[in-house]
């Protein structure tokens, strides 16, 4: 099965009317957009987010003991899967979405799911978030010092951020970055989640002290009414997923970051040897401020692909139709349920889509079942504990590979030959504080859905 269209007429509407229709019917699909456009964020943010991450560390390293191994840096390894890359080429048949494809030699994996504090990608930028506001509250109150853990530990500083909360809406990783980091620095939090958000994550957050209110019904319709409350108040931080600049300089860090770490593993990037990153998307801002922050490092050199579930193709069907943040999966008649619950999101970031969308090389769009499969792979070949939502760049590999190879892309540079030159690093973005018996469950349910 061909899993793209020809993406060099991907500019004609009746080309991208096709995807789109693709889309409508949850079929796995691989674009790669003709046109780039730069950024028009300014890079100094990712300066200003990298200086605050390392400002904030000794005091990190004692709230969160651990952190200690980092000395309170929040980092996750680069590493290979051989047990998993070797039953992977042994059976790349695990789903109709990489039959025939080959699974590409040089596979990395960035470990996120290992990330301290809420074991997800959104200890980057939810955690980035939570230092910025904490750092303007008592700025503006005239008590930072040039110590973080002196500020953080006076008792002014501790009143002070008592009377101010942030609140944000979340059903999993966001609200437990966002709700953990705050409650330790002693700000009141609000986390607004949907009844069926995990019991594990509410409880998680009920023991720290955060405040969780729970919406049945219309999650979006519940979150604007929190936002408005939120906004109303001048004590309250709302922490806006789809539209927050410091969220998304939080991710970017990691760009920089990942430039070190390639280094130190010997891997010169140039045009002649590039980097092919592949992202878990859900609303945009990880896979967007990690994309932004590695253009900044290595330009053409890298190119990265977004990965959304069938039922949940945001930024896709965004950037595909032009509209951006002006249109929700609903409008092509996707329900936006998935076992990928880090990416069920139904409409995408305005800030990713209208500021960075042209920076992203392909989109690809995998099934429910290729990533609980993948899950059940990762864990039987590395005992890794994954999320489906941080098998999506692992599943989408192959996609592209393939992809390139059946239609090719009319983007430059962006080959077959390449893609067969290149390092690859599939975006591990979650999974580690899963408790035991809800990763057997998703185990068990891989095993339903296909024999292993
Ligand atoms: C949030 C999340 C993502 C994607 O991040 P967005 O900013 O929503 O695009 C990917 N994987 C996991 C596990 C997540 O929790």
């Amino acid at each position: 099965m061909s899993t793209s269209m020809n993406a060099g007429m991907d500019t004609s509407g009746a080309t991208r009317e096709a995807l789109t229709a693709r889309l409508a019917r949850t079929q796995p699909t691989v674009w790669f957009p003709a046109e780039t456009a730069p950024s028009d964020l300014d890079p100094q943010i990712i300066d200003v987010a990298e200086a605050r991450f390392r400002w904030f560390a000794p005091l990190l390293e004692q709230l969160f003991p651990e952190t200690g191994r980092t000395g309170g840096v929040l980092e996750s390894p680069v590493e290979k899967f051989p047990a998993l890359h070797c039953a992977l080429t042994e059976d790349v048949a695990l789903t109709e979405d990489v039959e025939g494809a080959a699974i590409p030699p040089n596979l990395w994996v960035k470990r996120d799911d290992l990330l301290p504090i809420s074991g997800s990608v959104k200890s980057r930028g939810g955690i980035h978030e939570v230092l910025a506001a904490a750092e303007r509250i008592v700025s503006e109150a005239g008590l930072m010092g040039q110590d973080a853990v002196e500020t953080f530990r006076s008792e002014p500083v501790a009143q002070l951020l008592g009377t101010h909360r942030i609140v944000v809406g979340s059903t999993g990783n966001l609200g437990l970055s966002i709700g953990l980091t705050a409650r330790a620095l002693g700000l009141a939090v609000t986390v607004h989640m949907s009844t069926d958000a995990k019991a594990w994550k509410k409880q998680r957050l009920r023991e720290v002290g955060a405040d969780v209110v729970e919406h049945a019904g219309n999650f979006t319709a519940a979150m604007a009414e929190g936002r408005q409350q939120a906004e109303a108040d001048p004590q309250a931080h709302f922490v806006d997923d789809e539209r927050s600049l410091d969220l998304f300089a939080g991710y970017a860090v990691a760009g920089r970051r990942l430039a070190g770490q390639l280094q130190a593993l010997s891997m010169p990037l140039s045009a002649e040897h590039p980097l092919f990153v592949y992202l878990p998307c859900g609303v945009g801002g990880a896979p967007g401020g990690v994309t932004f922050g590695l253009k900044q490092e290595f330009g053409e050199a890298v190119r990265c692909f977004f990965v959304e579930p069938t039922h949940a193709p945001s930024v896709m069907l965004g950037r595909l139709t032009g509209r951006d943040e002006g249109i929700a999966v609903d409008e092509i008649g996707l329900d936006g349920r998935t076992l990928a619950d880090g990416l069920a999101v139904p409409r995408p970031s305005e800030l990713v889509g209208r500021h960075m969308g042209g920076l992203i090389d392909g989109f690809v769009t995998v099934s429910d079942e290729s990533l609980v499969g993948m899950t059940a792979r990762a864990h039987h070949a590395e005992g890794a504990r994954l999320e489906p939502s941080a098998c999506a760049g692992l599943v989408a590999a192959s996609m592209v590979g393939q992809a390139l190879d059946d239609d090719g892309a009319s983007r430059p540079g962006l080959t077959r030959d390449a893609y067969d030159r290149a390092t690859h690093i599939a975006w591990l973005t979650g999974g580690s504080m899963v408790p035991d018996a809800e990763h057997h469950a998703i185990i068990r349910n891989a095993c339903g859905i296909r024999a292993l």
